[in-house]
């Protein structure tokens, strides 16, 4: 819902009233017609004038692990797509994408292969994660959509600002990114709130992550890492490292030895993440994952290995393209 419109609409009523619809809609409201301390003459004006969603649904399917994923369309009819996965520990937690398809190319990822349309705007993202809420509450946010969250960072975090309204608190949500420097760097200076921050690494090397993240010859390592230490030391937030595991690529004791030393164990936790394919690479074997764990363990670190979650339905991480 896009709130700006609503409040231009409502200009002639006091302030109060665009925050009454916004408390309806965060709370999962379906229509106009379910506020009932907004009178029908408000209504029918909203009813007329802004539409209840910036986005509309064109496709949804469920997982057999009951991941739905969502395909939307801005006005324009620009493709995007959101997940919602529900864990056995009753936790619900949705992907939102910031952008319609991605500008980077990162080589295993299947929205680096569609066309990059534009960012989305605040109302957008946060209309993702309220199509999920009319379903069921909802407690966690990832910005792991499709795009990269620190090319569009004045919607992003406007959008993550509002999310405890929809019942997901700063902590419970956490933004991903490549390591694009600028909005790396205005995250650490500007969001004091506790919202997570989370590094797709991939690599332990420039040569390498150059080659599967060619973002990197612009940001290379040394750089994005001395920006998420400084994030530390201000914020005292671990980061999350993100390393997806490519068989005979990225996956061998080796790189966990030379990742161990690239990274200090008190300011980065590791999530190792089970490839899912886009048809590029071959995922590690289960071994192979087990003994890069392994090996960062004894270094120190307390690696987790991320659970696969919709791949059936392509909507597990990488695989968000938009074909249906
Ligand atoms: N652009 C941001 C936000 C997207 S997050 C970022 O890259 O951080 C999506 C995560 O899924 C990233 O860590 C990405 O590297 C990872 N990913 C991409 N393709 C994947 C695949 N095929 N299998 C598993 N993870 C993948």
């Amino acid at each position: 819902m896009d709130l700006d419109r609503v409040s231009e609409v409502l200009a002639d009523e006091p302030a109060y009233r665009s925050r009454q619809v916004w408390e309806w809609a965060a709370r999962g409201a379906r229509s106009y017609a379910e506020m009932t301390n907004v009178s029908t003459a408000m209504r029918a004006r909203l009813e007329e004038e802004v539409p209840f969603s910036t986005l509309e649904l064109a496709h949804e399917a469920v997982s057999s692990d009951g991941t739905i994923k969502a395909l939307f369309h801005t006005h324009e009819g620009h493709p995007l797509e959101a997940v919602l996965m529900r864990f056995r520990d009753g936790r619900r937690s949705v992907c939102v994408s910031s952008q319609s398809g991605c500008p980077l190319t990162c080589t295993f990822c299947a929205t680096g292969q569609m066309q990059f349309r534009r960012n989305l705007t605040q109302w957008e993202i946060l209309d993702q994660a309220l199509h999920f809420r009319r379903k069921e509450p909802i407690d966690h946010v990832v910005f792991m959509g499709m795009g990269e969250p620190m090319l569009n960072v004045d919607a992003v975090f406007a959008a993550a600002r509002r999310l405890p309204d929809v019942g997901v608190t700063h902590r419970r949500t956490t933004i991903s990114t490549v390591g694009w420097l600028p909005g790396l760097t205005r995250f650490i200076d500007e969001v004091e709130e506790p919202i997570r921050l989370a590094l797709s690494l991939h690599a332990p090397a420039d040569a390498l992550r150059s080659e599967i993240m060619p973002v990197n010859d612009r940001y290379p390592l040394d750089d994005v890492l001395a920006e998420c230490n400084r994030y530390f030391e201000l914020r005292r937030r671990k980061v999350f490292v993100e390393y997806v595991m490519l068989d005979g690529v990225n996956d061998s004791v080796e790189h966990a030895t030379e990742l161990a030393e690239l990274l200090d164990s008190y300011i980065f936790k590791v999530n190792l993440i089970p490839y899912n394919p886009t048809g590029m690479y071959d995922g590690s074997s289960r071994e192979r994952i087990q003994e890069f764990k392994d090996t960062l363990h004894a270094a120190g670190f307390s690696p987790t290995v991320r659970l696969t979650r919709g791949r059936d339905i392509a909507a597990a991480c990488g695989q968000l393209a938009a074909t249906a």
